[in-house]
């Protein structure tokens, strides 16, 4: 799918109503698409699409994609974003997340195999679980629990990057797998219990930040709007994938709580509390491929994206 077909598409977004799915729905639209937005607002939020209310190339379908898909017209892409992502949320929506990476993946295929539309998975990083190869190439398998609390997203990933290269085996459906490393900006709920909201609505609050364990377990950061042009690069290029889009710039958590406390400018330390199970020691990806077949890499600084990160929460608060 190249950038001018992208002009005249007729895309699916599945969980428009989320954090990526709302950016990529507002990059679609900025690029010419039309886009039919998909979401049972589980996790995601009217307020992301607010600002479409008048768009006439965008309609949402209040609709749980693990029922059948019904879309009415052509449809070329479909864009299959919708899960909680969290691990907060995935812990407490167990089921709900194996339902929409098994079954919601079943029914965005089978629709974009009846359309003869191409399919985009957002995967992830925790494909890789707590990774003893670091850092993360896509040739890497993982070191995932299936029995442990994050194998509810894990394994529904896998098994949703599995499904999608068998459509493209058996139907030959033409698909695309994105690995998707830490993301964080604007949209993120505040409540969605990651590190950066967290670290954010505590400092606001003028609170110390609760950093699990010792903090010196790492990620690597990617401003969203990096990810989304590496998204439409995807497309562009036409790129099977799976291929990892990230930032390389890894620090500690505890470095990011530094970096977040700057950013408000407050300084009301941090508190140690109890560690998740599972929970990855490091994360970093290897985007060697990203780098050679999409001439992509992530760019702003973690101080710039964290500023306007900020800057987005105040005025949203
Ligand atoms: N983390 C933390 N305090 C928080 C939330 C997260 O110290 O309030 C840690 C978490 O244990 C992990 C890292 O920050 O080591 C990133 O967590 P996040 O939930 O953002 O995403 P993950 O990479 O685990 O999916």
């Amino acid at each position: 799918m190249g950038g001018t077909r992208l002009a005249h598409a007729r895309v699916v977004v599945t969980g428009a109503a989320g954090f990526l799915g709302s950016h990529l729905t507002d990059a679609l639209l900025s690029a010419g698409a039309e886009v039919v937005g998909i979401d049972n607002l589980l996790t995601g939020s009217l307020d992301n699409l607010a600002h479409l209310t008048r768009e006439d190339r965008f309609r949402l379908l209040e609709h749980d994609v693990t029922g059948h898909i019904e879309v009415e017209g052509r449809v070329d892409l479909v864009l299959h974003a919708a899960s909680p992502a969290s691990p907060v949320d995935y812990l407490q929506l167990p089921i709900q997340t194996l339902k929409v990476g098994s079954l919601g993946t079943h029914n965005a295929l089978g629709l974009a195999k009846d359309n003869r539309a191409a399919f985009l998975l957002f995967s992830t990083s925790e494909v890789y679980g707590d990774p003893d190869v670091h850092p993360q190439p896509e040739t890497y398998r993982g070191n995932v629990d299936p029995v442990g609390p994050r194998g509810v997203y894990d394994e529904a990933k896998r098994f949703a990057e599995a499904l999608t290269f068998a459509y493209h085996r058996t139907h030959g459906v033409p698909v695309h797998v994105v690995r998707i490393f830490n993301t964080y900006g604007p949209r993120m709920r505040m409540e969605d219990g990651r590190a950066v909201p967290n670290f954010v609505r505590q400092a606001l609050a003028g609170e110390p930040l609760a950093v699990h364990g010792d903090g010196q377990q790492t990620r690597s950061l990617c401003y969203v709007d990096d990810l989304i042009a590496g998204m439409l690069a995807v497309l562009e290029h036409g790129v099977r994938g799976p291929i990892n889009l990230g930032s390389r710039h890894e620090v500690t958590i505890t470095q990011l709580a530094d970096a977040v406390m700057d950013a408000v400018g407050v300084h009301p330390g941090i508190v140690h509390v109890d560690r998740p199970v599972d929970d990855p020691e490091v994360r970093c990806p290897d985007t060697s491929l990203a780098r050679e077949l999409l001439g992509w890499e992530a760019h702003m600084t973690l101080a710039e994206g964290l500023e306007r990160t900020v800057a987005w929460y105040r005025r949203a608060a």
